[in-house]
């Protein structure tokens, strides 16, 4: 008999770019495990607003939406001050904003590089170092980072990315011994190829890198690093983070998990 739940009601989530692809996915799963959810990231006004009360009502939370830019410092402390005070909580903090850039390092463009870092690696920072005065207080908090393969292994004509998700490993395990006795845990999840928006434009971009159609690029350069030769689903990424979202992953820290068909096991 077990006493472990994955039931998260009345839990308080806020989860960075979940306007489109992983994090709009992972917040449905919170949704539908009960929790509370702020969504942020870019995008059109009525969508977001057709997405937060579609997830309210299919799933009974509460769901707020705070546009926090991840390029900035003061806008993200202030995403992490509007979930305490519009859910009173901060329970699960999930960082998934992210962005990528495919280009030779030497015409790799300096704007592009500073923006990487900034979505992909600082904003979990500035997050994490909000939200961990909130949850030492409550005794409990889960922060999940979304890393990637490339936080583990590296491509060619990636460099910015390799080296932000690289960054969050690091962030992830260090935050994960300062919180250790706190009730809190930090994880990464890092997943293999999703086929989201964001992967749609890195196949075009990479095609034009290398010199290759669009088709080649899925079958001999994407697929061809997943040893399964599938795309990771959504649900394959919210079972994981659900698990570490509840009970149950409370002895989880400072762990990358990796969700990629076998990727970096080569
Ligand atoms: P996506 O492009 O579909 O979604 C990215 C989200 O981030 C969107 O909601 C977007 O609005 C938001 N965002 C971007 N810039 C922002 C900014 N300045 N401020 C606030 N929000 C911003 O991408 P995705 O594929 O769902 O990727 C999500 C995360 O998963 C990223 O961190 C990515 O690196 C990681 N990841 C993706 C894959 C994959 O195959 N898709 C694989 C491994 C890791």
């Amino acid at each position: 008999m077990t006493s472990i739940q994955t039931d998260l009601s009345g839990h308080a989530a806020v989860i960075t770019g979940s306007t489109s692809g992983i994090g709009l996915a992972l917040a449905e799963g919170l949704a539908a495990a009960g929790a509370n959810i702020v969504l942020n990231g870019l995008g059109d006004s009525d969508e977001i607003e057709t997405t937060r009360v579609d997830l309210a009502q299919r799933h009974g939370v509460d769901v707020r939406y705070h546009g926090a830019n991840m390029l900035k410092p003061d806008e993200i402390a202030d995403l992490i001050a509007f979930t305490k005070s519009e859910l009173g909580r901060v329970d699960i903090l999930v960082n998934n904003a992210g962005i990528q850039h495919v280009a030779k390092v030497e015409e790799f463009p300096e704007g592009k590089w500073d923006s990487i870092i900034a979505i992909n690696l600082s904003s979990a920072f500035h997050t994490i170092k909000a939200a961990v005065p909130i949850m030492k207080d409550q005794g409990r908090g889960r922060i999940i980072n979304i890393a990637s393969a490339h936080g583990l292994v590296a491509s060619p004509f990636k460099s910015a990315y390799v080296a932000a998700k690289h960054g969050i490993m690091g962030l992830t395990k260090s935050v994960a011994l300062e919180v250790a006795e706190s009730g809190i845990t930090s994880n990464a999840i890092c997943p293999g190829y999703v086929k989201t928006p964001l992967v749609e434009g890195q196949i075009a971009d990479t095609a034009k890198a290398r010199g290759i159609s669009e088709e080649d690029v899925v079958n001999d350069v994407i697929l061809k690093a997943q040893p399964t030769k599938q795309f990771v689903t959504y649900d394959q990424l919210n079972g994981l983070m659900l698990y570490l979202a509840s009970d149950a992953g409370a002895s989880c820290n400072g762990a990358a998990y990796q969700v990629d068909g076998g990727w970096v096991a080569q």
